[in-house]
């Protein structure tokens, strides 16, 4: 467990934090942030205070979001809950500027999805393939938990705004050095998920990877995706036109004479991401991929090189989500 936090310094970060306005292009106008459900806590007020500066009263603490988890709804506070989602979407070893940006990516994605009751009444699940993975904090050390509520309380209340809107702050594992458009992946453009560099994941586990899938087995898959393919004798003949996206990602590969997106083989073979070549032997289809993911917003392992050259989480979000402000959501 490398997570550094020293009380004294994340003490200082909140009181830093609790002013913090990040500007990034373009100015923003009047927020939509949904209404702290249950509970409120009223500040003191001016004379109560006398003449010291008063903080805002904790936010995560006083925002309670309902969580479907193991077929159960339960509400949760949102400390606990961001507690939880870092144990369970971050490696242990990342350093605190990168667990501080994915706590406010997460929040973000924790007050969008508020109004949203997408699951039997739930704002959110703790499948990560659906919404946001979740361990239950009380089954960590105290020094891992520790670690993450550093994190969490150091950006207590901070959310990732564009035009005034909460964003959808997608992320993802690794890139392979530039990520994508969301445009490529899911058809919408957002103009804060546009493909950006993402210099220094070569330690990632999956920066590059390689599939082999048997020659019968490729075929096979095709044709189940669709039944009009044909595989003439030459192999050469199997792999059509490519295009690429912008951020390196196959668009559109014609194969066995039919256009197949991306997006399309990347779930037929299981491919760890988008971006990959694809060469064929005689008993081989072997895919060479680059990242992990879907790769449209923030790589986390991108997060942590920018971390370890010295970047605040801030700077980190407002590189992987283009033009959007970092401010604290107000109740
Ligand atoms: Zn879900």
């Amino acid at each position: 467990m490398k997570h550094a936090f020293l009380s004294a310094a994340a003490a200082v970060a909140f009181a830093v934090l609790l002013t913090l306005t990040v500007r990034c292009g373009r100015k923003t106008t009047a927020r939509t942030t949904p209404a702290i459900p249950m509970q409120t806590t009223v500040a003191p007020s001016a004379s109560q205070a006398g003449t010291e500066l008063q903080a805002p009263q904790p936010f995560d603490r006083n925002y309670f979001l309902p969580v479907l988890r193991e077929g159960e709804i339960v509400s949760l506070d949102l400390r606990t809950y961001l507690t939880g989602v870092l144990l369970a979407e971050l490696p242990a070893s990342f350093s605190e500027e990168t667990c501080k940006a994915q706590a406010v990516a997460c929040r973000t994605y924790a007050l969008r999805s508020y109004d949203r009751r997408r699951h039997q009444g739930a704002a959110v699940c703790t499948d990560s393939a659906c919404c946001q993975g979740w361990l239950d904090p009380s089954t960590v050390s105290a020094d891992r938990r520790a670690g993450a509520e550093a994190a969490v309380d150091a950006t207590d209340g901070l959310a990732i705004f564009y035009d005034g809107e909460l964003i959808d702050a997608t992320f993802f594992s690794c890139s392979g050095g530039q990520t994508e458009d969301a445009a490529a992946v899911w058809g919408g453009d957002l103009p804060y998920l546009r493909s950006v560099p993402s210099p220094g994941e070569e330690g990632a586990t999956h920066f590059s990877d390689e599939q082999r899938v048997p020659l019968a087995e490729f075929q096979a898959a095709l044709r189940s995706a669709d039944p009009s393919v044909s595989f003439p004798e030459a192999l050469g003949a199997w792999v059509g036109n490519v295009t690429r996206t912008t951020g390196g990602g196959v668009d559109v590969m014609v194969l066995g004479g039919r256009p197949f997106r991306g997006t399309e083989l990347r779930k037929i073979f299981g491919l760890r991401s988008t971006a990959f070549t694809l060469t064929l032997t005689a008993d081989e289809a072997i895919f060479k991929t680059s990242g992990f993911g879907h790769r449209v917003g923030m790589s986390q392992y991108g997060a942590e090189a920018m971390a370890r050259t010295g970047k605040r989480f801030d700077e980190i979000l407002t590189w992987y989500y283009q033009g959007v402000t970092v401010e604290r959501a107000d109740p």
